[in-house]
């Protein structure tokens, strides 16, 4: 039987994927179309008003990639995590300053409400967040495909229905008041393919 196999494209799936088989034997080639590797998880550079800013051009934080697989496929030696020192700055069309994505949710809150109206609840947000993530986490380390049956008795039914079952402008719409906050957050919840977010399941 054949060992080679040829991935294509150098997005983290890729190389992880790539990472895995190699170590398992297999000889690996990979193809992308791109000038870097990375895909998704790359940085870019814009300058705003004479100061330049360093933005992820996707994933800004990995929370899917498990600290097992930076351990098995050694990126824990070579990497060093990086948690910036200021928070996200956010800038709608003629923004003159800055909206400051506190990572505190009652710093956020208080924001939120100061430069965008929101009247909103953004601290449930969070908390319901980091549930649906950790489900889905355990299950992942665990090597169990996410079922309803397991969200629905992990989360409950309301929560599934807001988080998994629905659609994201539902669950946008739960939390949040202000068009602003719902965009914003619409990054962190809405499927990153081109998927309206009235359609079921696209969060
Ligand atoms: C705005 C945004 C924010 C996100 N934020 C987060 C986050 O905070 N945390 C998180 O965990 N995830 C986040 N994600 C999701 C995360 O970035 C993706 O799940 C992840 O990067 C997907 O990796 P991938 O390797 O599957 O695909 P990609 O990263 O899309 O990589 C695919 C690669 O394949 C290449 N390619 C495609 N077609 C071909 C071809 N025919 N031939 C050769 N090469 C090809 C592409 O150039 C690309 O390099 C975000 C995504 C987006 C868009």
């Amino acid at each position: 039987m054949s060992r080679k196999i040829i991935i294509i494209g150098a997005g983290i799936n890729g190389l992880v994927a790539a990472n895995y088989l190699q170590r398992n034997g297999y000889e690996v080639s990979i193809i992308e179309a791109k000038a870097k590797v990375g895909g998704a998880c790359t940085s870019e550079t814009v300058t705003l008003a004479g100061k330049d800013y360093r933005y992820a051009s996707g994933a800004s934080v990995l929370g899917l990639m498990q600290r097992f697989i930076f351990e098995e496929t050694g990126l824990s030696k070579k990497l060093k995590t990086f948690v910036p020192e200021s928070p996200k700055l956010v800038f709608f069309p003629n923004d003159s300053e800055p909206t400051v994505i506190y990572r505190n949710p009652k710093d956020l809150d208080r924001e939120l409400r100061d430069k965008w109206g929101e009247q909103g609840n953004i601290e449930a947000f969070r908390e319901d967040e980091s549930r649906v993530i950790d489900f889905l986490q355990t299950g992942y380390r665990d090597a169990v495909t996410p079922n309803l049956e397991d969200a629905r008795s992990n989360l409950g039914e309301t929560l599934t229905n807001l988080w998994i079952t629905g659609d994201a402008k539902t669950l946008l719409d739960h939390y949040f008041t202000s068009d602003r906050a719902k965009i914003y957050m619409a990054m962190t919840v809405a499927e990153s393919g081109p998927v309206s977010i009235r359609e079921k399941s696209s969060h």
